[in-house]
């Protein structure tokens, strides 16, 4: 099997050692062999960007914008593909893989629009004879660090911006899922990025991650990954004084009002909870629910999770995928346990399944009578687990939805316009979902959160310029 390499100052290399590729679907099935990256690999990499960076810094639109479209146009044209190695290195099933590769594509396609649209203002100014021009500049060179449940469209939501806006690039995706983003190193090189303006790191987190979190030359750190790891970001990048964008976990809340239509409701919940394994950073394991509706929603639910076929994420049916990895696996059996000692009662699943082949199969798991202070309500699980919390009416709802150290999204079932409307304006988070899952974002408009699950300003669409670039305002006599 071929050695997948680093890719570093416009050179494959190889890298100190490598790592086995696994799919979770089947552990005896190799996706690959990456290498891994040293301390100094990273450290020549960041020194390869910032070498990099003044040309890139003034190419000329055009250039850029042609880039980014060929990086989309490829991962477009190669979806299945593409897909279908996500689907075997991450677990999550072929339809949801192809999904996600599409929206990548997406991605690059619209901040190859962006690039075509940089603009700045001019104003007169408050004396007289002077103009003023207000710019936007890129920040220098960006390190990013990405987690492994979205191995494509996280990378591109941190690359294609910023390269658009004039950056250089030194990436490290998560360890357990380096396909994908080998793939976009070798379609933005074949693209005609010049050498250095995009390097791949692949490795350890506490090797290459740590290498990037202490180099005093990145301008930037854009991180999606759990809450400990974005704290070890935000201290090193203020000894840096450099800039840092946070995304972290999430513990998102579905509430279900006596008033909902079930079946949207109970479609909602499963997609929120269930689908992508509930390895997505906007899955909703609360589902908070008021009496009047309580034992109707439990027992559709339950009905709808009799439906749902765990298996290989690649077989034609599957509705769930494996869990990522055997760690996951076990974080997630242990919060069951944990459920169950609290007392909050077990509904459906909780099991571990053998399937054809050997993989991390896990039933969906539904509990029934918790309350919001339970550990398993307070606490991001990061699997296929959700509880029911039954509340009286509609403000015990929102108040249970707005009791999380979290605030990624907020969800609401319900065909009361006045609920829906208030809960809009009073959800403690970044995106609100109305009769829709708390799951399944738009690649055009902002994304983020508020609380403990997001820092700095969002991601994606024209928002991402906040980030990828810094403000210059400029005055001219005459
Ligand atoms: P981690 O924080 O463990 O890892 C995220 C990334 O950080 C990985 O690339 C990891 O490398 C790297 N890393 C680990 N240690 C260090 C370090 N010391 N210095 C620098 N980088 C380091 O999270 P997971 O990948 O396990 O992802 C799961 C978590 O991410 C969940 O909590 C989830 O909620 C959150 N998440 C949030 C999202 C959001 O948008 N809010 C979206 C997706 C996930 P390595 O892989 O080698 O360990």
């Amino acid at each position: 099997m071929n050695l997948h390499q680093n890719f570093i100052a416009g050179e494959w290399t190889r890298g100190s050692d490598a790592i086995h590729n696994i799919n979770p679907s089947d552990t005896n099935d190799v996706v690959g062999i990456y290498a891994r990256a040293t301390a100094g690999d990273t450290r020549t990499a960041i020194a390869a960007a910032k070498a990099a960076f003044p040309a890139w810094s003034r190419s000329g639109i055009l250039e850029r914008h042609a880039i980014l479209k060929k990086t989309g146009d490829e991962i477009m044209a190669r979806k299945e593909e593409l897909g279908s190695l996500l689907a075997r290195e991450e677990g999550k099933t072929l339809p949801e893989a192809i999904g996600e590769t599409v929206r990548a594509a997406q991605i690059f396609d619209f901040f190859a629009g962006e690039v075509l649209r940089l603009a700045g203002e001019t104003l007169p100014s408050t004396r007289p004879n002077i103009g003023i021009e207000i710019v936007r500049e890129p920040i220098g060179v960006i390190g990013i660090i990405t987690p492994w449940n979205f191995p494509i469209a996280i990378p591109a939501w941190k690359i294609a911006p910023a390269l658009c806006y004039g950056n250089t690039v030194v990436f490290k995706p998560a360890e357990l899922v380096p396909g994908c983003s080998w793939a976009i190193a070798d379609i933005l090189h074949r693209a005609g990025l010049p050498k250095g303006v995009f390097n791949l790191v692949m490795g350890k987190g506490s090797v290459v991650g740590q290498a990037m979190l202490d180099s005093a030359d990145l301008a930037g750190i854009t991180f999606t990954g759990s809450t400990g790891t974005g704290r070890q970001v935000a201290a090193s990048s203020l000894e840096h004084n450099r800039k840092f964008q946070l995304e972290m976990g999430g513990k998102n809340p579905m509430v279900v009002l006596d008033d909902a239509d079930l079946t949207v409701a109970v479609d909602a919940c499963a997609n929120s909870s269930f689908f992508s394994t509930g390895q997505r950073c906007t899955a909703s394991s609360r589902l908070i629910v008021t009496e009047g509706i309580h034992e109707k929603f439990v027992a559709a639910l339950t009905e709808k999770l009799k439906t749902l076929t765990v298996d290989h994420a690649m077989k034609a049916g599957t509705h769930i995928g494996p869990v990522v990895d055997e760690r996951q696996l076990k974080t997630d059996t242990d919060y069951i346990e944990i459920g169950k000692s609290e007392g909050a009662k077990l509904a459906f699943g909780g099991e571990l399944i053998s399937r054809d082949t050997p993989g991390f199969y896990l039933q969906p798991t539904l509990f029934t009578e918790a309350t919001n202070q339970m550990r398993i309500s307070r606490e991001e699980i990061f699997g296929p687990v959700a509880a029911i919390i039954r509340v009286k009416d509609y403000d015990e709802a929102l108040a249970t939805a707005n009791d999380t150290p979290f605030g990624l999204s907020s969800g609401i079932a319900t065909t009361s316009l006045k609920h829906a409307t208030h809960f809009k304006r009073n959800a403690e988070a970044g995106m609100v979902m109305v009769n829709l899952p708390t799951a399944g974002v738009d690649f055009h408009v902002p994304f983020g959160g508020r609380k403990g699950s997001s820092y700095g300003p969002r991601e994606q669409g024209t928002y991402a310029a906040e980030f990828f670039t810094t403000v210059k305002t400029a005055y001219t006599l005459g």
